[in-house]
């Protein structure tokens, strides 16, 4: 793949993305289109990187594939030398099309398919987690030469969308999967948990890093080679999100330095993904149709008027396509108005709903928004995790378009870090083994620097 296909634009001195959203809306509203479309501001995939890097210096990101697979983030990271979390060998290819060495990917699938995992042999892919005896004779079967990482599960009560229910031996079932592995003379490097996507609770990372301690002593008894910690994902993307990433980092760095300290040498990664993707995403959506109902109870608005009916607004796009997100991962998506109301413009009680046929497709139950028309705009914020990447075309509605937008200053950034390379993993093993930890080959850069359709 030599150029990207997708639309992308540098942001002109003084420029943001929201001046974009704004030209954009303006073309748009020229025409008798008013298609529903997206602004992604790369930028601030670099501002998450780096944030990441201030917040958590001993952790390397391996970006989860399936949070938003678009072609510009998976460059974008790919540029800034972040690993990546793949989940099928659909996921292992893409990433591999953009040159990632196979060393930077970890098939973070605990149950895969028989064929994938060929696939992943054959392509390099070594590292990968599991869950299971069964999953332990597959790979004896079909890999030679997997890293296997072992998944706990973890309490994940307080995630918004919990993994532990699917994922994840118990404590008191890791020395028996450690035991069998060692009987089909595989090799088990580290262990992964996941404390559920959209985590509430640093008191979980805290737990699993203390129970993944427990598992790599049991582990260096056994005679494995315990070098990888793997504290999954489940950080927060936006700001509006009920406990903020630092609050949760400052949980995770004490806790890795009293279990995991540094001269153990183990390396530590994490599998981010809503945290990089999703404040970087705005979704504009046109108002295409409305109905006014009127209410039998009317009431008074506090500023004396009479407020008798209530509004329904039916935009073009829902809940089969970007607001998936509303039933997959339990989000609750609320518009930003782009007329900002008049001090004392009338507010309305309204519901907002997408354009297909099914009443499922409902995305705001009810929310206050003043009178508007046929044609105007609506903006939904921090769209970026869980959106495109699972949304269909049902009924017949196509996705939005995606205008990827970078400033200048933050593309040079990028390209920076892209030229320094990237950092060799710290990896050395606490047990005195012959053989154990031959020192890993650097990694290396992607052979291809990202670029883009400049339009
Ligand atoms: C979904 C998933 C992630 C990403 O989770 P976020 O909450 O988006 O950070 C990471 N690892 C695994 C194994 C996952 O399934």
């Amino acid at each position: 793949m030599n150029t990207a296909e997708f639309d992308f634009s540098f942001l002109e001195e003084g420029f943001s993305a929201k001046d974009i959203v704004e030209q954009k809306i303006n073309e748009s509203s020229m025409t008798d289109d008013r298609d529903a479309f997206y602004v992604c501001d790369l930028g601030d995939v670099l501002k998450k990187h780096l944030r990441w890097a201030r917040a958590l210096p001993r952790v390397s990101p391996f970006y989860a594939v399936k949070c938003n697979d678009s072609q510009a983030v998976l460059m974008t990271l790919a540029s800034l030398g972040t690993g990546f979390d793949c989940a099928s060998k659909t996921e292992i290819q893409l990433v591999q099309s953009l040159g990632v060495d196979p060393s930077r990917i970890i098939y973070a699938n605990p149950c895969k398919q028989v064929s994938q995992i060929k696939y992943a042999s054959t392509h390099g892919v070594q590292m990968m987690t599991f869950d299971s005896e069964m999953e332990l004779m597959k790979v004896a079967r079909c890999h030679n030469n997997a890293k296997l990482v072992l998944r706990i599960a973890t309490d994940d009560s307080k995630a918004v969308c919990r993994l532990s229910i699917k994922f994840g031996a118990q404590l008191k079932a890791c020395r028996g999967l450690l035991e069998k592995a060692k009987e089909l003379g595989l090799d088990v490097i580290g262990v992964s948990f996941h404390v559920g996507s959209g985590c509430t609770d640093s008191a979980a990372f805290k737990q699993a890093i203390a129970d993944a301690r427990c598992v790599f002593d049991m582990g260096l008894v056994l005679g494995f080679c315990m070098n990888l910690l793997d504290i999954g994902g489940g950080f927060p993307g936006s700001e509006d999100a009920d406990i903020k990433f630092e609050e949760i980092t400052a949980v995770i760095n004490p806790a890795l330095d009293k279990y995991f300290p540094v001269d153990s040498g183990v390396r530590i990664i994490a599998e981010p993904g809503r945290f990089y993707v999703a404040s970087a995403y705005t979704l504009v959506v046109n108002i295409i149709a409305k109905k006014v109902l009127i209410d039998d109870d009317s009431a008074s608005d506090g500023k004396g008027r009479v407020i008798d009916r209530s509004l329904m607004y039916y935009v073009n796009d829902g809940v089969y396509g970007s607001f998936n997100c509303i039933l997959y991962d339990h989000a609750h998506c609320l518009p930003t108005l782009h007329k900002k109301p008049k001090p004392d413009e009338a507010m309305y009680r309204c519901s907002i709903w997408g354009p297909t046929c099914d009443g499922l497709d409902r995305i705001v139950e009810q929310c206050n928004l003043p009178d508007m028309h046929v044609g105007d705009w609506l903006l939904f914020e921090n769209m970026g995790a869980y959106t495109v990447a699972a949304s269909s075309t049902f009924n017949g509605f196509q996705k939005p378009d995606i205008h990827y937008v970078i400033s200048r200053p933050a593309w040079q950034h990028v390209q920076q870090i892209y030229a320094q390379g990237l950092p060799v993993p710290a990896e050395s093993c606490t047990l005195d083994v012959p053989a154990c930890c031959g020192r890993e080959k650097n990694l290396e850069i992607p052979s291809k620097s990202p670029q883009a359709h400049v339009v």
